[in-house]
């Protein structure tokens, strides 16, 4: 039997690329649904993540529209990673599956198809890889690759050119809702799940219209997330710092001993001096990392909601109006 398909968008400010998402998504259900592959029950479950602009009142208008629209309003701005969590788990009682994708196109829609055909093969799971990055800017593509080895170096698990754009099963959301990590980073957590999985390949297209949400700060913010919340590398790494810095310590007053034996008078404040201040750094920038990783304890002691929602706009199939 064809299950309950939830395609989950989170938007933020996307006023200029929103009706045309919309309709693009509106027609993929449709045809998904007239040839039996999903349920007639299945919605576009898009998450308005605080925006600014008139996003809200687009999504109001969609659902007016068409009964498969579905609306979830947070209180005010969360970031990506909470939006899309708070759709996932709305989705999550609603659904047979869910894919989560960008508001701005750059997730081919195409690639819907193939993810459904794992799912129906048994996967729990399904990962779209990006083929090729021959649209990003230099820049873009060469932070993006580096930081996904940066992260398998550190030990931190993650798929290689992929972001947010994957199936996820009932069971699997059921599992990722027993995540209760307050420093979120999805594409991290999702691995740990298990059962099986697959992956699509898609072409990566640019963003459609508006701006990109992810400016450099952001995103390098967004990459110390998730090195910090999947990975404990670093701090191991500190460890050994230390210990080396010691033995080189214990050469130095070996080498100052003999010469003093020796009668040759140790001489020059420019080492004393260069190994104060590197020894002076080395200390802060130990204590700052591990600093971080003290700040998560405290977010994720505090365990604060990671999203709230002021309002579900949905017309569920099947029930009465
Ligand atoms: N987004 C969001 N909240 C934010 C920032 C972004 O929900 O605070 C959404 C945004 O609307 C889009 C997705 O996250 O659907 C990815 O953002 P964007 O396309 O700007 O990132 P990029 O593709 O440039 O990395
Ligand atoms: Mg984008």
């Amino acid at each position: 039997m064809a299950g309950i398909l939830y395609i989950v968008v989170p938007c933020y400010n996307e006023e200029d690329v929103l009706p045309e998402t919309a309709r693009r998504l509106r027609e993929k259900l449709e045809a998904l649904t007239a040839a039996g592959r999903i349920d007639a029950g299945s919605r576009v479950l898009l998450v308005n993540d605080g925006s600014r602009d008139k996003t809200w009142s687009l999504i109001e208008g969609l659902h007016r529209e068409s009964p498969l629209f579905s609306g979830v309003n947070l209180t005010r701005n969360r970031g990506h990673q909470n939006a899309l969590l708070a759709g996932l788990m709305t989705a999550k009682d609603r659904c047979d599956m869910a894919i989560s994708m960008d508001a701005d196109l750059q997730d081919d829609i195409g690639a819907v198809d193939n993810m459904l055909d794992q799912y129906e093969a048994g996967c729990d799971i399904v990962y779209g890889v990006r083929s090729s990055r021959k649209k990003d800017t230099f820049f873009k593509r060469f932070t993006a690759e580096g930081f996904y080895r940066l992260m398998n170096f550190m030990g931190a698990e993650t798929v290689f050119n992929h972001a947010d754009y994957r199936l996820m099963s009932r069971r699997a959301l059921e599992g990722l809702a027993q995540f209760e990590e307050v420093n979120l980073f999805l594409r991290g957590i999702v691995p740990m799940i298990g059962y099986p999985c697959g992956t699509v390949e898609y072409e990566r297209g640019e963003r459609f219209a508006g701006e990109s949400k992810y400016p450099l700060k952001k995103m390098l913010s967004f990459a110390l997330e998730g090195l910090t919340s999947l990975s404990v590398k670093p701090i191991r790494y500190i460890a050994m710092l230390g210990f080396l810095v010691f033995l080189v310590s214990l050469v130095m007053l070996i080498y100052f001993i003999v010469r003093w034996a020796v009668g040759a008078t140790v001489q020059g404040w420019a080492s004393v001096i260069c190994s104060v201040w590197a020894i002076g750094g080395l200390i802060l920038l130990s204590l700052g990392v591990i600093g971080e990783y003290i700040g998560k304890i405290y977010l994720e002691t505090k365990g604060r909601p990671r999203f709230l929602i002021r309002e579900v706009l949905e017309d569920r199939h099947g029930e009465a109006d």
